[in-house]
């Protein structure tokens, strides 16, 4: 039985106090939940703050990007092993907006999600079509491309190190939320394409997010499809109400 995962990225959002209460708000909310496993993903400069507030609770902290490299002369980023030294557990890698802003590509998320696995960190792998991609009716061969890239060179013991996020781009932050079959249907082709990559046993227990836009009122329609096992959560995951209620939608 593969994991449902529900993570929140807060993108560059709160500061270390705001997250400490935020954390102590979520935590008796969510305590009840374990069909899914909870997880933050959060700024740099906010991680201890947040992992000392989850500290005995059922919420694992994530960052949100992770450097390639083990150390040296790269200003400005963070390292696997710094992460996992202050309690990270997961870490987003190559999300649209680093791949859209800030020159990621399908060859650096590749390094990316293999030096977390190597420090023992869970990547979520983002994959996802731009709009003018899935009006040309390009989106299964872009995702495929996309997660092959991600995961060359990445072994099938490791696979279960590794969620794959489908987060269409046209609806991340754009309040616009695939239909629940557009969703199912691309993390269905996404479980293919690790299929033939590895093998069906090993698709089967891969986690496939979607992520676009989920919010309270559309989670439990979202969640409840066959191949979507979780979410990865922007702007809802800023609000307790919300973020709550999306975790009890994947009980
Ligand atoms: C995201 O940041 O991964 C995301 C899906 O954002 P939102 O939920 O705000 O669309």
């Amino acid at each position: 039985m593969r994991k449902t995962v529900i993570a929140g990225n807060w993108k560059m959002n709160m500061t270390p106090s705001k997250t400490t209460e935020f954390i102590k708000a979520l935590a008796p909310e969510v305590a009840a939940y374990n069909k899914a496993d909870i997880v933050l993903c959060v700024p740099f400069v906010n991680i201890p703050a947040a992992v000392e507030a989850a500290n005995g609770t059922n919420i694992a902290i994530g960052a949100e990007n992770v450097h390639f490299e083990p150390k040296g002369a790269y200003t400005g980023e963070i390292s696997a092993e710094m992460l996992v030294e202050c309690g990270v557990k997961y870490a987003i890698v190559g999300h649209s907006e680093r791949r859209q802003y800030f020159g990621e590509t399908d060859e650096t998320v590749n390094l990316r999600a293999k030096a977390a696995i190597a420090s023992g960190l869970t990547a979520i792998i983002c994959v996802g079509e731009t709009l003018e991609m899935r009006e040309s009716g390009i989106t299964a061969e872009i995702v495929a491309i996309q997660t092959k890239k991600a995961l060359a060179g990445i072994s099938k013991e490791d696979l279960a190190k590794v969620i794959i996020a489908y987060e269409p781009v046209w609806a991340i932050g754009t309040g616009k939320v695939a239909t629940t079959e557009q969703a199912n249907e691309v993390c269905a082709i996404i479980r293919d394409v690790v299929a033939g990559l590895y093998d069906k046993a090993s698709a089967d227990e891969l986690t496939i997010q979607y992520g676009g836009s989920m919010n309270a009122a559309n989670a439990a329609d979202l969640l409840a499809m066959s191949d979507v096992d979780g979410g990865l959560i922007g702007g809802a995951s800023l609000k307790v109400a919300d973020f709550t209620t999306i975790v009890k939608a994947a009980q």
